[in-house]
């Protein structure tokens, strides 16, 4: 806490919050699927002098002068994501996941363009074509479904003939797989039969499994896809921001142009260093063993909660995430309610639709719900069965009344607690 006492003598008010919100990260089980608790290396390497430095450029070709050690850096970061994914081009600059995606887009496509994406409900991104997203201002999406049909073994998975059946009738330039909320494996060498069928790139968008890929829990998407973008700071555990990868060398060439100086100016230096520190601890043996343990969490929590009258989509997960429909359990039960009052109790998820759901967006029938994060902390799947009954108690006292709620979101909350103080964020 050095780093607050040293913030707190500068600037009080701001010092203060963030504070409170360590407080609340230490005190609370997040089960937020696209958020982690990243390592005390990490974190030191954002918050570092590198964060001063104009690097536009890449290393050895900057447009300002003083980058000797910036250019080391940058060149850490990529090597370490290359051998991460067993690939060889990377670009370690974009600042996000959704600039990653748009950076792609440029280099790709021609504006007006035609691609392919997952219907953006059932588990897409806003990147992936949402109408007032530049993905669906300034290009053509058009969208493949999961399969809808209760009596069907694949019900609410990707449906693999509408992949190639939207690919034949659309010819897109671009095919893209790789979701927001999506619980089981992805079939890269499907998608690629199906974009080589139409002449379409296939681009997978692994920003939610993509540590789980680089910690074997996952299949790679190399060698089926032509481009993979990410982020890393879901499953990788790194700071926040974005990575794209490729094995061609000339959509490698085009991809830097379209990140530097199509997209973006001065690469984010510090968060540059702090991705080649993520890199660098992904690359260890300890990293296997936290992405099965991933998984494994997920699997346990999704039984558990099965077992107590909620329906996991699809029948369960294969990764890191499962969605929960809240409908079996009670029909008066929303999402947006679940998320507030499970936040009353200390544990933090988001509302999400599920798959066909029939409320809207911001009400929704489910809860998503993921395991990186408290896996950092170190829970195991023995204690995924006591956060699946911290969940059903806050939402059965929920349904029971205000009173009740109170009363019970407070006794879970003294629970969570000591639960969390039994197993502390990494430090
Ligand atoms: C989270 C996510 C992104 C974008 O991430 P930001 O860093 O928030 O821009 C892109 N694609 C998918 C599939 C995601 O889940």
């Amino acid at each position: 806490m050095q780093v607050v006492d040293l913030l707190r003598r500068h600037d009080r008010s701001v010092a203060d919050l963030i504070a409170k919100e360590a407080e609340r990260q230490e005190t609370t089980l997040e089960l937020i699927a696209s958020e982690n608790h990243v390592s005390p290396a990490v974190l030191h390497a954002a918050g570092t002098c590198l964060t001063n430095k104009y690097a536009e450029g890449y290393p050895g070709a900057r447009y300002y002068g003083g980058c000797v050690y910036h250019d080391q850096v940058e060149e850490i970061a990529r090597e370490r994501a290359r051998s991460m994914f067993g690939c060889r081009f990377a670009n370690v600059q974009p600042h996000s996941g959704a600039q990653a995606n748009a950076a792609v887009f440029m280099a790709l496509m021609e504006p007006g363009a035609t691609f392919a994406s997952l219907v953006l409900k059932d588990g897409g991104h806003l990147s992936h074509g949402m109408k007032i997203n530049f993905s669906g201002t300034y290009y053509k999406p058009v969208h493949y479904p999961l399969h809808y049909d209760v009596n069907h073994p694949q019900h609410e998975r990707i449906d693999y003939d509408a992949v190639a059946a939207v690919c034949r009738e659309h010819k897109p330039k671009v095919l893209l797989c790789g979701y927001s909320a999506y619980p089981r494996v992805i079939d890269f060498k499907k998608f690629r039969e199906a974009a080589d069928q139409c002449g379409a790139l296939l681009v997978a968008d692994v920003a939610h499994i993509a540590g789980l890929i680089v910690g074997g829990a996952h299949p790679s998407p190399f060698p089926y896809a032509h481009v993979v973008t990410t982020t890393t700071h879901k499953t990788l555990r790194g700071p926040r921001g974005g990575l794209i990868l490729t094995d061609s060398e000339d959509l490698a060439k085009k991809i830097d142009r379209s990140v530097f100086p199509g997209m973006q100016g001065g690469p984010l230096m510090h968060i540059i260093a702090a991705k080649a520190i993520a890199f660098g601890e992904c690359l260890q043996d300890s990293f296997k063993t936290y992405a099965a343990q991933v998984v494994r969490n997920a699997g346990s929590l999704a039984a558990a909660l099965a077992e107590r009258g909620y329906r996991i989509t699809s029948g369960g997960t294969d990764n890191h995430l499962m969605l929960v429909d809240l409908r079996p359990r009670s029909d008066r039960l929303t999402g947006a309610d679940a998320e507030k009052w499970l936040e009353e109790a200390g544990i933090i998820c988001n509302k999400n639709g599920i798959p066909d759901d029939p409320r809207p967006p911001r009400v929704t029938s489910g809860v998503r719900l993921g395991t990186p994060a408290v896996t950092s902390r170190g829970l195991k799947e023995a204690h995924m069965p006591v956060v699946a009954d911290f969940i059903d108690r806050v939402l059965d006292a929920g349904l029971r009344g205000d009173d009740d709620r109170r009363i019970v979101a407070g006794q879970v909350r003294e629970q969570v607690r000591s639960l969390c103080r039994e197993f502390p964020m990494p430090a």
